[in-house]
């Protein structure tokens, strides 16, 4: 299973997530302010060149869609050779094939968003090529990635926060302490 990297996790700072307004009788989709978050595979031996983008939107906080795009066309397309396409295994949204066409939209008319993901894709394959001690965080990141996702089944909207890189240091270091003093207790 690949573990996918929330860009906002790694970069808090950033303020490059699209947000996309919908208008009412303007399409398909319920008006709302639709937040496009940015995922990419953590796996850094892997250049799938692709984007995993969960639409939420804001009004609710709710899942709207998950939907992939690859800018290296081909065998990472969808089977009918959308791109976007919607990620099968992911409970979608009702509206999540008007999403995913809301996403094309913005993907196609947007050049300056394109160069943007690939830029993203980038900066979080250095991230991790630069921090290869986040690897050790991988089974917690699958664990909250499959709780994340079991919350979404029982529509429970988002399930728990995502934490920060700072705050998973500070854990840690909790952690190492309490075992420090565990040992300490040990050996006396
Ligand atoms: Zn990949």
């Amino acid at each position: 299973m690949t573990v996918y990297v929330d860009y906002q996790d790694l970069f808090p700072d950033s303020e490059e997530t699209r947000h996309v307004h919908v208008l009412a009788g303007n399409s398909h989709l319920p008006s709302d302010n639709y937040v496009l978050n940015e995922h990419y595979c953590g796996d850094i031996s892997c250049d799938c060149c692709r984007v995993r983008l969960e639409v939420i939107a804001a009004s609710s906080r709710k899942l709207a869609a998950v939907v992939y795009y690859a800018w290296e066309e081909g065998e990472e397309a969808d089977l009918d050779g959308q791109n976007p396409y919607l990620e099968p295994m992911a409970a979608q949204g009702p509206h999540a094939e008007a999403v995913r066409g809301l996403v094309e939209q913005v993907i196609n008319d947007d050049s300056v968003y394109r160069e943007r993901l690939k830029r993203h894709y980038g900066e979080v394959k250095q991230f991790l090529a630069d921090h290869p001690e986040l690897a050790v965080h991988e089974d917690a990141a699958r664990a909250r990635q499959a709780i994340a996702s079991w919350s979404r089944m029982l529509g429970e909207g988002l399930g728990p926060p995502t934490r920060s890189p700072r705050e998973r240091n500070q854990a840690k270091r909790r952690r190492k302490r309490k075992e420090q003093r565990r040992s300490r207790k040990r050996n006396r």
